[in-house]
């Protein structure tokens, strides 16, 4: 199945489970910066929300407001048990620590998963995983090479890999170019994560390879990935409309599961 069919599909069954609760799950999304690309995020996971009949708020705070007030709201949030779930959009404002901010999110409503104590997966890394689970990918015993090792993308991927037992290796800037081919050559999973146009073109890679690709990159008017599109691999996934969706996917199963937890008996 497609991404685009799939992400329908799955948000249909979700639209279906949120029918069943006693109130709808509710995020907030938390913005201190005036970055269009974070309006457009946001304005994706709101419309995913409504989709599926959570609810979303969005509290846009000036880009002047200090670290201190800023953690102050998240406070009011995370004590709200009207929201089960807290987003802070990235980027911050260079005077607001990122470390200070992804500690003041309740483990419990850290619906992104940065928070060292949350049960939450990050968004990116399990979206792809369960693509790649729906799709019947062979994680177990395979060889996944992870290109990038940021604290959101590379490093998370490379663990859940681990987790579902792969064999892992995570290349990086300081990878040589011979090291690359040959790495790339013997992976049956290769999520590349590095922010780059077509980073990944002519490489040779193996016909039954499932290829990830994370990138987002603007190339004039147009977005395109770290991959050159439709290689002769088993798998690729499109960008646009490729791992963006699954990440916006997780977001949503992430704050589901969080207002079931906050719901138990
Ligand atoms: P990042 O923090 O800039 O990390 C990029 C990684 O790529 C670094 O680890 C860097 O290695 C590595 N790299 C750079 N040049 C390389 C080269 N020539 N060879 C091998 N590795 C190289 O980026 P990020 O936040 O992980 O994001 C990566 C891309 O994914 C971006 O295009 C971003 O927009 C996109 N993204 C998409 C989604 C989504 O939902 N679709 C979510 C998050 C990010 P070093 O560590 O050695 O510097």
């Amino acid at each position: 199945m497609n991404i685009i069919e799939y992400v329908n599909l799955e948000k249909s069954r979700l639209k279906e489970e949120v029918k069943t609760f006693s109130r709808p799950p509710h995020l907030l999304i938390i913005q201190v910066n005036d970055d269009p690309a974070s309006d457009a995020y946001i304005k994706g996971k709101m419309k995913d929300g409504e989709e599926i009949g959570v609810k979303v708020s969005h509290l846009k705070l000036n880009p002047l407001t200090s670290e201190e007030t800023l953690v102050k709201e998240i406070n009011l949030a995370n004590d709200d048990k009207s929201i089960d779930g807290i987003i802070v959009q990235m980027p911050l404002p260079r005077h607001i620590k990122e470390d200070v901010i992804k500690l003041a999110v309740s483990p419990k409503k850290d619906v992104d998963g940065f928070h060292p104590l949350t049960t939450f997966k990050p968004c990116t890394p399990q979206g792809i995983i369960d693509y790649l689970l729906s799709e019947k990918v062979e994680i177990s015993g395979k060889n996944a090479v992870v290109i990038g090792r940021s604290n959101i993308v590379g490093k998370p991927m490379a663990k859940l890999l681990l987790e579902l037992n792969a064999n892992v290796t995570q290349l990086h800037s300081k990878t040589s170019t011979e090291d690359m081919e040959f790495y790339l050559s013997h992976a049956d999973i290769i999520v590349v994560a590095v922010g780059r146009p077509y980073f990944i073109k002519e490489q040779r890679l193996k016909e039954t390879a499932v290829i990830v690709d994370v990138g987002i990159n603007r190339v004039g008017d147009k977005l395109v990935g770290d991959v050159y599109p439709n290689l002769d691999v088993r798998l690729q996934t499109p960008v646009p409309k490729g791992v963006g969706l699954l990440t916006r996917l997780r977001l949503q199963k992430n704050l589901i599961e969080a207002y079931l937890e906050a719901h138990k008996e």
